[in-house]
């Protein structure tokens, strides 16, 4: 039996409920994202999931796992549209008589709400639901037991903020500042390190519960090649947001010092970043691995929506640290301010900043 080495990393849930600020209400550009890629994941599984070996094996469960779920709904969108494909997939090779049942393990951390993932889940649904709590920086499931891995805009998130951002005696100290995208080489070098790490764990273990032949789809933000890390859309959001902290702090509302030990442990990545801690852990061959813009396909950027969207996401990481009490004021700076960047933002989100990755466990 395989050993659960699951450490208890910092998380960072979603804003659970349905209440107006919920991730469940919010979180519309990640469905766009999850949209966007139906075609995509029909192609990847009608071309690359091996219907015959499935069948050979004579297992009679399709096991999938959703990793970094979250509260739905999108985590039902893209489970069903992965069913859809591979039903497709088995009538159209002539194989309807051996349809699988499915699976679905639905993954967050242990403080995600459950409760709403579960009380919301489709009643028609056509796999046995299951939850999952741990971080997938860990071992979650036993050895060779998962067919299909999707995760969709959970492996930016890093297991922790890199130390050094916090000590004011290294180069990367990011004072002043929340994120890496405007800082100095040094803090974006040590957030490179810390994303490396985590994905190498992240690998390790789906390495081991993955089947030989299983495929494994991840969607997360990316920034093109070769282009700096100051000019991700992300960043450019995060950037943001750091500055309307720091007007709050020049304006006594919070301090200084807080802004400065408060870092989003968030990362964007490039597809020759990923493609490399793919090639070192050697379990998988890479069978796409590409920058999107779903994004664009969202019409409205507006204050509101990015606000919406933003603190859907950040709202319990930002109130751990800073209190509840200025969340608020926070958000209501960062949407009358959002016009400032709107042009800018555009521009970026064309560029494409989604990366869209599909491995094979070989
Ligand atoms: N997949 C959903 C949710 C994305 S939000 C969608 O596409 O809409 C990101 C989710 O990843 C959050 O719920 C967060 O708690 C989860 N997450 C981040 N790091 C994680 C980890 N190490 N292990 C498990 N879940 C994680």
């Amino acid at each position: 039996m395989s050993n659960n080495t699951n450490m208890v990393p910092e998380s960072y849930p979603m804003n659970g409920g349905d209440g107006s600020n919920s991730y469940t209400k919010n979180s519309y550009f990640q469905r766009a994202g999850t949209n966007a890629m139906k075609a995509i994941i029909d192609d990847v599984i009608a071309e690359k999931l091996d219907v015959e070996k499935q069948i050979s094996s004579s297992k009679s469960t399709l096991r999938i796992a959703d990793l970094g779920c979250s509260v739905g709904p999108n985590t039902f969108i893209a489970m069903q549209n992965i069913i859809d494909a591979v039903q497709q997939k088995y009538q159209s090779h002539g194989f309807a008589s051996h349809m699988p049942e499915f699976q679905v393990f639905f993954n967050d951390h242990t403080s995600s709400d459950f409760n709403t993932l579960f009380a919301s889940l489709p009643p028609e649904r056509p796999y046995f639901a299951t939850g999952v709590p741990g971080s997938f920086h860990g071992r979650l499931f036993p050895d060779f037991s998962l067919d299909f891995v999707h995760s969709s805009f959970a492996l930016q998130w890093l297991s922790k903020v890199p130390e050094e951002l916090l000590n004011k005696n290294s180069a990367a100290w990011n004072k002043g500042r929340v994120h890496y995208a405007s800082a100095p080489d040094e803090v974006a070098q040590a957030y490179t390190a810390q994303f490396a790490k985590d994905i190498t764990t992240f690998l390790d273990g789906r390495a081991k519960e993955l089947v030989v032949g299983g495929l494994m789809v991840l969607i997360m933000p990316g920034i093109p090649n070769g282009i700096p890390h100051s000019s991700s859309a992300t960043g450019l959001m995060f950037d943001f947001l750091g500055h309307c902290l720091m007007d709050m702090a020049k304006e006594g509302l919070i301090s200084e010092v807080q802004v400065d030990s408060f870092n989003l442990p968030i990362y964007v990545a490039s597809p020759k970043e990923m493609t490399l801690l793919v090639e070192r852990n050697g379990c998988f061959s890479i069978e796409r691995m590409e920058i999107t813009q779903p994004w664009a396909r969202v019409d409205d950027l507006s204050g509101q929506a990015c606000t919406m969207h933003l603190r859907a996401g950040m709202e319990g990481i930002i109130s751990k640290h800073f209190g509840i009490e200025i969340i608020d004021e926070l958000f209501d700076r960062y949407c009358k301010k959002h016009g400032e960047i709107i042009g800018l933002l555009e521009s970026k989100l064309n560029e494409g900043n989604q990366l869209f990755i599909v491995l094979k466990r070989i």
